[in-house]
This record gives C-alpha cells, sequence and structure tokens, in this order.
C-alpha cells in the first residue's frame, strides 16, 4: 500500500513537473574555422527560452535559428569575460530594442582580475552613457529604457554561494581556475534536476567536483587533449580531470563541448581518458544539440 502511495505521489509530481532542457547554442571556442559558434548555452523551461549562460561570437545566429525569444529571458550567466563568452552580448541588447521585452533581465558574472574588470563595470564599458563603446544604448542601464540590465558581480569564493532563488528556479555559483582570468561555475537547478557548466577552467581548485555533486548533467569544456602542457594545462581541464570531477560529482551525463581544432578529431582518445574514471553518459556537443534534463 505504501508503495502504491509513492508511486500516485511520483506521478502527480511527474505530471505538474517542468520540461527542463539544455541547448548548446555554441559548441566552439574562439577559433573562426571549425564551423562552431563560440560558447554558449540556453535553458528551456517548459520551452520558454529562460536562461542564457555565456553568449559568445556565432551565439546571436544561433539564438535566432533555435527560434529563442528575447522576451521570454530571465536570467544570463556569463562563465568569465573572454570575447569566445561574451561578444554577442551587444548583438543581444540592440535585437531586443525591437522585441516587445519590457521586463529587467539579470546577468551575473565574476568579480574582477588582474587583466579584466568586474562583470558590473564590462557591462558599463559596452554601453554606459558618455562612456561606453555603445553609449547610444546607455538607456538600458539607466532605467531610461523598456527594460533594464540589473548586473550582479559573483565575489571570489571556493565554497559554493546560492546567489539565484525565484520562482522554482535555484542558481549556485562556485569559483574555478581560469588561470588569471576570474571564472564561476553555475549549477541551475529546477523542480529537483540540474545542469552544472564548467566554464573554461583547469581543475586547480578542486571545487567543480563540490558544486556539481549529482547532476544531471554537466557541461564541461573539452579545450585541451590529452597530454597538453604550458598555457593550455593551466587555463584548462585535460580530458581526464573532466572524468574524475564526473566520476566525484555522481553526473549522469557528462556534456563535452568548447571543442577545439586541438580537440576535435581527438573524440576516442578524450573519451578513453574520461573512461579511466567516469562510467555514465558521455555526449560530444554540437551546435544546437539539446539534451532533456531527467
Ligand atoms: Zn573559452
Amino acid at each position: 500500500m505504501k508503495k502504491l502511495i509513492l508511486v500516485f505521489l511520483f506521478l502527480i509530481a511527474s505530471a505538474f513537473a517542468s520540461d527542463i532542457k539544455v541547448q548548446v547554442l555554441g559548441s566552439g571556442g574562439p577559433e573562426l574555422n571549425d564551423n562552431r559558434a563560440s560558447s554558449a548555452y540556453i535553458i528551456w523551461v517548459d520551452n520558454k527560452s529562460k536562461i542564457l549562460v555565456d553568449f559568445g561570437g556565432g551565439a546571436a545566429l544561433r539564438f535566432e535559428e533555435v527560434k529563442a525569444k528575447i522576451e521570454d529571458l530571465d536570467i544570463i550567466l556569463l562563465t568569465h569575460l573572454h570575447i569566445d563568452h561574451t561578444a554577442d552580448l551587444p548583438a543581444l541588447l540592440k535585437a531586443s530594442f525591437f522585441s516587445n521585452r519590457f521586463k529587467d533581465i539579470e546577468i551575473y558574472g565574476p568579480d574582477k582580475g588582474l587583466f579584466v574588470p568586474d562583470t558590473k563595470t564590462f557591462i558599463n564599458r559596452l554601453f554606459e552613457n558618455k562612456k561606453g563603446a555603445w553609449e547610444y544604448m546607455g538607456d538600458f542601464l539607466d532605467g531610461n529604457a523598456q527594460f533594464k540590465l540589473q548586473t550582479t558581480v559573483i565575489p571570489f569564493s571556493k565554497e559554493i554561494k546560492t546567489i539565484y532563488d525565484k520562482n522554482n528556479i535555484k542558481i549556485k555559483a562556485i569559483s574555478v581556475n581560469h588561470g588569471p582570468i576570474p571564472a564561476t561555475a553555475y549549477k541551475v537547478s529546477i523542480d529537483g534536476k540540474s545542469i552544472t557548466f564548467s566554464g573554461d577552467m583547469s581543475g586547480k581548485y578542486s571545487t567543480l567536483e563540490k558544486l556539481a555533486v549529482n547532476s544531471n548533467i554537466l557541461i564541461a569544456h573539452n579545450a585541451v587533449p590529452k597530454g597538453a602542457q604550458g598555457v593550455a594545462k593551466n587555463l584548462h581541464m585535460t580530458p581526464d580531470i573532466i572524468g574524475y570531477i564526473a566520476k566525484e560529482a555522481k553526473v549522469k551525463n557528462l556534456v563535452l563541448s568548447h571543442r577545439m581544432l586541438r580537440t576535435l578529431g581527438k573524440e576516442d582518445i578524450t573519451k578513453k581518458e574520461i573512461r579511466k574514471y567516469y562510467e555514465g553518459k558521455i555526449n560530444f556537443a554540437e551546435d544546437k544539440s539539446i539534451y532533456l534534463v531527467q
């Protein structure tokens, strides 16, 4: 009887649970000869494009191709401020002028570092009245436009911080090591299902494995191959590190993205390295790949 009640409760909960998908808009890095857009992802909730994670070059066109809507966007999470993760943000903002969007957009991103400003200063430098590169868009910062960009800087932390908890969406963040560039990994949980985004990182802080615990999907950046050395290894995870983290965190599905010429064509050896530790599902992302979060 108890079992029957549990099954019944599960069916009721499933009937009301949101349909959650994550779509890769850009599965590449900064290169322009890989036929891939740079880093960008959408989380679809009940077929609405609610959350963006990064928005690198080419993402604006992919956004259009997958029929995402600016009107449905609530949140933009920036893992870090490198060009291949942020370059199409001005295109998105300009396009919003021609949309029916009237609700503020929340942007989150890391604090400043040696070579980059904090995320709020970064957005100001793009659009601020009289100072920004595109100062004619300043109305979107001072509240005189149809909506406002609300930017929140996430301070450096090797402990997990909840940065958003509204409308059934919970977002946690933790700092990850991307050489000298401040970088943040995010875990987005909706109805008890979660997706973790590594962003670009080396694995040196051992923080991603804490954040990603029990994620339904971990999107990890496969920017360097087995045996990478020097700068590449200081900035990025080699495949064995990705495998170790996926295993430690017990993730259900590992999606490899931010693929680059140096990793493309090496999928077999990459997979073998990951399999030293991790036994779950492995997918190599393409632009517009879509994954049900389950
Ligand atoms: Zn990158």
